[in-house]
């Protein structure tokens, strides 16, 4: 299994590398095992999934705002939380090779998914001997107990070691939300049903991190706190569910590859009456992909308990106080962004029986938007290129490419899946006859069409092909 997921994610984690998209982390000193960095093509993508996000599920909503909170929190917003008393996973260890891996993941392997819900730890020993479950790397069946692992990361606070107070790395942006609720209530003038927005960092001591950015310690989530008024949150828990598979149909995600799993009774969480993962078919298998939780007044309801302050809702016209109910969308950035590279990778034949690797990002989402290349080394050719390149790097990133064949050239930009390439010849400037004067050739990625338009109009061209009707 392992080394059949290596295969399968190999050739696009050598290509993310060549091509500037993600480098492995702290390389030059030989690593930090799943630890990735973003390179400049990287960074446009992760940007622009952010970009659409935040425009679809906060800046384009009356009813959502966005906030920006701590990932250092009070360590007993951990212990309100439940994460301090049960946010672990079953380690187990192999006795033979020592091979680290979680209990419940190996049996949802075998079993399928769900299958350790509500099981306790003794249960999940006496399955993983039942079920002869083999260790990935040297196919013993000789396994540890399970022991409990907490998932948060500690550090400490003070400037003498030792002496500080422990604190956590967050494990999830939305208690941030949760503990800011009532400022947000009171101060900003939002009426319930309303939801709050966050983008940030997460962390998490994962046992098994891997299948490159699909699970690391460090990343980075989009998550949605969705107030509303008890009774009405199976109507917003389907409201949200079908927001977020409309969203990823919009940003370019084919719907084939997505699929909604509910979870049954036994696997819900204690607070939960209805949760949902929506799972994508990577390389290695359907995975989840973004968590859609019903978490009824759970987690104000602890907060309350702990902070001793009132944080419910006043509906001033109906005259009543009431802890509001939540459904929480929980995305990761990094995850999404990994779907996107699966989504839109292809190996293709030209027309001339020539393999291009090609990513078929929608054009919202790719980090170059358009490529200005001039057919020849000509000045003043290359100058009215240049100037071209620098009117559109106003507007959105472009690149300018004189070297080598036309056809490498746009080989290099399928491979980064920009989405035109603006061709200048000798015909934009004249030496060509006098009707070809003015007028580039635009040649759209995935159909490979040429479109031939008027210099000025390039501009207004690419920006109603980029940005039609915003994601
Ligand atoms: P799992 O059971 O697989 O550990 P989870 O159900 O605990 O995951 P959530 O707490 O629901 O995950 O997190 C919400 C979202 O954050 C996930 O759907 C995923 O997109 C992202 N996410 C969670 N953990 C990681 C991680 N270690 N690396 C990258 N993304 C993550």
């Amino acid at each position: 299994m392992a080394k059949k997921v290596q295969d399968a994610l190999k050739d696009l984690v050598s290509l993310c590398k060549r091509r500037g998209i993600i480098f492995p982390g702290s390389e030059i000193y030989d690593g930090l095992a799943n630890t990735w960095d973003y390179g400049p093509y990287g960074v446009e993508l992760k940007r622009n999934i952010k970009d659409l996000w935040w425009k679809k599920f906060v800046a384009s909503r009356s009813d959502i705002v966005g906030l920006d909170s701590s990932i250092l929190l009070n360590p007993k917003v951990w212990e309100a939380s439940g994460h301090v008393g049960s946010f672990s996973d079953p380690l187990v260890d192999c006795k033979v090779c020592k091979e680290r891996a979680r209990a419940d993941h190996l049996l949802e392997e075998k079993l399928g998914a769900g299958a350790v819900a509500g099981k306790n730890f003794t249960e999940i020993a006496a399955m993983m001997r039942e079920n002869a479950i083999q260790c990935p790397k040297c196919g013993s069946k000789d396994w540890t107990e399970p022991r409990s692992f907490n998932l948060m990361f500690k550090t400490e606070i003070g400037v003498v070691e030792g002496t500080g107070n422990q604190v956590y790395l967050r494990p999830e942006t939305a208690q941030g939300i949760f503990i800011n609720f009532k400022n947000i209530a009171d101060n900003c003038r939002q009426k319930i049903p309303f939801g709050v927005g966050q983008i940030g960092k997460s962390f998490r001591n994962e046992i098994t991190p891997g299948n490159f950015i699909f699970r690391t310690r460090e990343f980075e989530q989009m998550e949605m706190e969705f107030f509303c008024k008890p009774g009405t949150e199976q109507e917003w828990y389907k409201y949200w569910k079908d927001f977020c598979m409309e969203w990823l149909s919009e940003i370019g995600i084919r719907k084939e590859k997505l699929r909604i799993r509910e979870h049954s009774k036994e696997e819900l969480s204690h607070y939960s009456n209805g949760t949902s993962d929506i799972e994508y078919e990577f390389p290695f298998g359907w995975g989840e992909l973004w968590g859609v939780a019903s978490r009824t007044n759970f987690d104000l309801t602890q907060h309350i308990e702990h902070s001793k302050v009132d944080l419910r809702y006043h509906d001033k016209i109906a005259n009543e106080k009431y802890i509001p109910f939540v459904i929480e969308p929980a995305l990761g950035v990094d995850r999404l962004l990994l779907v996107m590279l699966c989504d839109a990778y292809d190996i293709e034949k030209t027309e001339n029986g020539e393999d291009r690797a090609v990513f078929h990002f929608h054009p919202t989402v790719a980090p170059v938007k358009a490529a200005i290349l001039p057919l020849s080394k000509d000045d003043e050719l290359m100058s009215v290129a240049e100037n071209l390149y620098k009117q559109l790097l106003k507007r959105f990133p472009v690149e300018y490419d004189e070297t080598q064949s036309i056809g490498k050239r746009y080989r290099r930009q399928d491979e980064i899946g920009t989405p035109y390439c603006v061709t200048i010849d000798f015909g934009t400037i004249g030496k060509d006859g006098e009707d070809k004067r003015g007028l580039v050739t635009i040649r759209e990625r995935d159909s490979m069409k040429q479109d031939i338009v008027k210099i000025e109009n390039v501009e207004s061209y690419l920006m109603e092909k980029i940005y039609p009707t915003q994601p």
